[in-house]
């Protein structure tokens, strides 16, 4: 039977199933806050140049959705190779790392007190396993304190804004192939000498439009069976009706709309979803809302009068000393990213909404983050001939020791909404992939289609293995 199936967000999550669900027949409606399609998997465009937000890189385990994706965008599609480099203390170490590359490398000094740690943490582990309750304890309980001083310590308190110790020990858990550099290290100490088993060399990315062109190829094929997709559409109430929902109320160019549906999705964020819900929910519900907080980012996008910085996908920049947290030269996912006798760059930086980085005006932010590529190595009296800034406000969604607690009594109140299905990164309050939020919006479909349960949409992002690298 044709359903009218409502879509709040049009990010990953809320395409797939919209595309779909139209595949199948019904009829759906996505609205979204933005005057483009992508969520957190948008391109800009300036000129000839194209900069993710943030570079997105498409890697899934699951073959089945890696045919639909790929069926989908037919020759739009390539495949890019992979290199990612980290620096530390000056140097950079390739990734998958070379034995040779590490020994000529690394410190002995800092290499023995590492593997001292290491040997210390495993032999004290064996007698009495540890207590593993924050990022931090996971970390240290299988690699020691000093390799998470050295590295993951850093990195993660520049990411999160907060110390490691008060981040659960699920993010790390869900990570695993973040301590894939743990992995190299041990190589490096010669407690492994296998290869990563997890690494993928390779990734598929739009051969021209950067990540974004997945997205507005979903639309297409949406509008194209007739679905709809409403932007520039802020949600801003969802009236219930007995047990279920009744219509949604969203605001457009100034003026208040409703839509009506049989089943809604929603990808919004859950706090912000939660407390658009009419009639209000309990107080107690909005307090544990307030209390589930996202990390931010803002990118510096900057062009660059050269034909190359390097030829790395990513540079991860653990050190606190500096801001900038990760960079990405889009030449290097596509070359057509950029004209050929040009580059450009994306300097991540993690924040907070309002804080000194998220409103800093263009100008100071660049030449900060001048200073640090030059200070990096990167950028050797280059001319930028433009720059500009994006940013995100729900990049992260903060693990904090109790969140799983916090989603747990959010669903409360979900759970008995009959005709709501909350799916993706911001629906779930789940920190997941690209992959995930797409193989969601499948789910959903099927579950609206023909009546798949509910829990096996609720699975994807949850078991430990289910990433491939940290994001
Ligand atoms: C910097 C960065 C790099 C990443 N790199 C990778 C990568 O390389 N590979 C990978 O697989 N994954 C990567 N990810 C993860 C990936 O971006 C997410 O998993 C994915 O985009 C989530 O899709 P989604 O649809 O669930 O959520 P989103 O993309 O966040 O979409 C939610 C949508 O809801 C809309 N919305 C919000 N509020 C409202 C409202 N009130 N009314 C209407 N609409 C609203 C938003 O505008 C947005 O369009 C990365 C993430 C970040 C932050």
């Amino acid at each position: 039977m044709q359903k009218r199936v409502v879509i709040l967000g049009a990010g990953p999550a809320g395409l797939s199933a919209g595309w779909k669900l139209a595949d199948r027949g019904h009829q759906v409606d996505l609205i979204e806050l933005d005057s483009r399609v992508g969520g957190l998997c948008k391109s800009y465009y300036y000129k000839d140049y194209t900069f993710d937000l943030g570079g997105h890189r498409f890697i899934s385990k699951d073959e089945e959705l890696i045919k639909d994706i790929t069926d989908l965008m037919g020759d739009e599609l390539f495949e890019s190779p992979r290199k990612s480099v980290v620096r530390l203390k000056g140097r950079y170490f390739y990734y998958p790392l070379a034995g040779k590359d590490l020994l000529s490398k690394m410190n002995p000094l800092t290499s023995a007190r590492c593997f001292m740690d290491y040997l210390y943490v495993t032999t004290k582990n064996k007698v009495k396993k540890s207590k593993e309750i924050s990022l931090e304890d996971w970390v240290v309980n299988r690699f020691g304190r000093g390799l998470y001083n050295i590295y993951f310590g850093p990195y993660s308190e520049k990411l999160w804004g907060v110390p490691p110790s008060q981040i659960s020990k699920d993010w790390a858990a869900q990570r695993i192939s973040l301590l894939n550099l743990w992995d190299v290290f041990l190589r490096l100490l010669g407690k492994k000498s296998n290869a990563p088993k997890t690494y993928a060399t390779k990734f598929f990315y739009p051969v021209r439009g950067g990540i974004g062109r997945m997205c507005d190829k979903m639309a297409e094929r949406i509008t194209g069976k007739g679905g709809r997709v409403t932007l520039n559409a802020a949600v801003t109430g969802v009236k219930l009706n007995g047990k279920g929902i009744k219509e949604v109320v969203y605001r457009q160019n100034g003026e208040e709309k409703t839509i009506s549906g049989d089943v809604f999705i929603s990808t919004i964020p859950l706090p912000e979803f939660i407390k658009s819900l009419d009639p209000v929910v309990d107080r107690k519900y909005v307090e544990v809302a307030d209390s589930m907080k996202f990390r931010s980012l803002r990118f510096l996008n900057i062009l660059i009068d050269s034909e190359r910085i390097s030829d790395n996908t990513w540079i991860y920049i653990p050190e606190g000393k500096f801001k900038v947290m990760r960079i990405q030269e889009p030449k290097n996912w596509s070359p057509n990213n950029a004209p050929p006798d040009k580059t450009s760059l994306i300097l991540e930086l993690a924040c907070n909404v309002g804080d000194e980085t998220w409103t800093a005006d263009e100008e100071t932010l660049t030449k900060k983050c001048c200073v640090e590529l030059k200070k990096l190595g990167l950028l050797n009296g280059e001319k930028i001939s433009h720059r500009f800034t994006t940013k995100i406000a729900h990049a992260y969604p903060i693990y904090t020791l109790d969140y799983h607690k916090k989603v747990d009594k959010i669903f409360e109140v979900l759970d008995p909404i009959e005709n709501l299905l909350p799916i993706g990164r911001q629906g779930l309050y789940r920190y997941n992939n690209m992959d995930h939020s797409i193989k969601m919006g499948f789910l959903a479909a099927s579950h609206i289609s023909d009546g798949l349960p509910k829990s096996e949409i609720f699975k994807i992002a949850k078991e430990e293995e289910a990433f491939e690298e940290e994001k």
